[in-house]
């Protein structure tokens, strides 16, 4: 991000401390922060959100990643009761269908792969060798979190000591309008005050352009120290106000829009995400209790709007209970996430489709670094510069991680092959040829996706090391292969022991 800290800005260092906090904007992204920011600042700061019944909400995020655990553990929420308030379900990883090329399909699992590692080879090292010499399943045959999703079975981790079973890692799947709401509860009965009116000029000081007011359409005038923009794509503040800039990234991903479509659920739950590709981008199945959420992702450049509410209106489980309803994006980032008092989080930092189910992530990534990066006595540049490269580095290393599964892909169109001969990131080019050589995966900082991700897509998407650690050959190869059957063995056993999806949100977390 560029970094012109300016003289405005220096000046600005010298602002008084914090004591109200504007959130525009009542999605996913401004309850989430209204929430955790009640929640963690005690009272001892004003927060109001506004948000325009008009404009409503962009309403489709419906899938998590574990990490959404975290703040839920910080706001002190009860999962059962979140799940039942949300109609959610659990998700134990993503299934791609058709993405390596049709007939062909795999699971990006959470948790870990096999066993623990031994020494400092981790155990898929250990599978990479025997299934090379033809002498090992799929590599989802030995993830635990994988053998239980096609299985549709789920329960969470429980504490036994050397047992799969404590390895469980699961996220949700859940209807975005009803967490809203959700979390409206939460933050109101922590004092946010909610003010119902659309924004219609945002008001700078001359002295440093930094925001000193939103002006409602009844006229009315909201101040404030700092601003969070989450105002969806429009980006009222960051960008309409701030003129901060956008990166975009639509050379290397592709699609830019979407189309979204609810249907009737006519079987029990899958404890997992679909993704199938399909023939211009791809489409994606999330089971809720009382639905199923579904979508088209693709690139309007290699088809229209009317085939694409084709594909997917012929590709549903059940009737659907509403037309598709389009939306547009593009693909890429702000030039800057935190630009003097304003901070932009969700739809209004930037978009990346949700292949990977990141944007609630990053909106919990950017609370949590506004919190560690909470300003005192007015606004340090050192502190935003920071904050800004650590949301960059997570945004681009996850940026990569969704380009290759476009350009690792055997499927046949024009599309495709455009997705197969693009240019890469070179963050993502070395990463793979590291992978290439003898399987090597390293997660940098605080890279989001761990090396168990990264290699389950790599092998999915058909990218094979030409050889494998070679400290795995200090074992003796009979030995490696008991190793290796054992952990399938126990894991088989442990998934048969486990309810279904389906009994386990029964018993625990059905909607009343
Ligand atoms: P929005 O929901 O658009 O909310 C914007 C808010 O700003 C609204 O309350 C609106 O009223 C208000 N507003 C705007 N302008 C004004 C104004 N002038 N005055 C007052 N208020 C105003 N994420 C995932 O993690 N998992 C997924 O599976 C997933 N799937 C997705 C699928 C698609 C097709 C898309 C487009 C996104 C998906 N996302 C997913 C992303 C996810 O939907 C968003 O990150 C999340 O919903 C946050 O949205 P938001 O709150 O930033 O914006």
């Amino acid at each position: 991000a560029a970094r012109d800290t300016t003289a405005m800005e220096k000046q600005a260092m010298t602002e008084p401390r914090i004591r109200n906090i504007v959130i525009v904007g009542g999605g996913t992204a401004g309850w989430m922060a209204a929430a955790a920011l009640s929640k963690l600042l005690q009272g001892q700061v004003g927060i109001r959100l506004i948000e325009s019944d008009e404009i409503g909400i962009v309403g489709v995020g419906e899938a998590t990643i574990p990490q959404i655990q975290l703040f839920n553990q910080a706001l002190g929420l009860d999962e059962d009761d979140f799940i039942r308030k949300t109609q959610g379900t659990f998700k134990l990883g993503i299934e791609f269908v058709d993405w390596l090329r049709p007939g062909h399909s795999y699971h990006h699992a959470f948790g870990g792969i096999g066993g623990r590692p031994l020494g400092v080879v981790p155990f898929y090292q250990y599978w990479l060798k025997l299934h090379q010499a033809g002498a090992a399943g799929e590599l989802g045959d030995y993830t635990f979190n994988s053998i239980a999703a096609r299985q549709n079975k789920f329960m969470r981790a429980v504490a036994i000591p050397n047992s799969p079973l404590s390895t469980i890692a699961h996220a949700f799947h859940f209807d975005a309008g009803l967490y809203a709401k959700y979390l409206r509860g939460h933050a109101e009965a922590r004092g946010v005050r909610r003010t119902e009116g659309k924004v219609t000029e945002t008001r700078l000081r001359a002295e440093n352009g930094f925001i000193e007011a939103v002006v409602l359409e009844s006229g009315e005038v909201v101040g404030g120290d700092l601003f969070i923009d989450c105002s969806g794509f429009r980006g009222l503040l960051i960008e309409q106000a701030l003129h901060t800039g956008y990166e975009d990234w639509t050379h290397w991903l592709p699609c830019n829009r979407a189309m979204a479509v609810p249907c009737e659920s006519v079987s029990p739950p899958t404890p997992f995400t679909r993704s199938t590709a399909r023939k211009a981008g791809w489409q994606w199945r999330i089971p809720l209790q009382h639905r199923i959420g579904n979508g088209m992702v693709y690139s309007a450049d290699h088809l229209s709007d009317d085939e694409a509410a084709s594909i997917l209106l012929g590709n549903l489980d059940g009737a659907p209970l509403a037309d598709p309803r389009p939306l547009r994006f593009v693909t890429g980032m702000r030039k800057r996430f935190w630009n003097r008092n304003c901070v932009a989080m969700g739809l209004a930092s930037g978009f990346m489709e949700p292949l990977e189910s990141t944007s609630i992530h990053f909106i919990q990534q950017s609370i949590s670094k506004l919190v560690a990066f909470f300003p005192s006595a007015g606004f340090d540049q050192v502190d935003i510069d920071e904050f800004n490269r650590q949301v960059q580095f997570e945004y681009e290393r996850s940026r990569d991680f969704i380009v290759l599964h476009y350009i690792a892909n055997e499927r046949p169109g024009p599309f495709w092959r455009q997705c197969r001969e693009m240019a890469i990131p070179d963050t993502l080019a070395a990463k793979i040829e590291l992978f290439r050589s003898h399987g090597r995966l390293f997660r940098e900082h605080e890279e989001l996706f761990t090396e168990s991700s990264w290699v389950q897509v790599l092998l999915g998407q058909g990218v094979r090391p030409r050889s494998y650690h070679p400290m795995v050959d200090t074992l003796p190869h009979d030995e490696v292969s008991r190793m290796v059957a054992g952990v399938r063995g126990v894991h088989e056993a442990c998934v048969a022991a486990m309810p279904s999806h389906a009994e386990f949100i029964a018993k625990h977390c059905v909607a009343g």
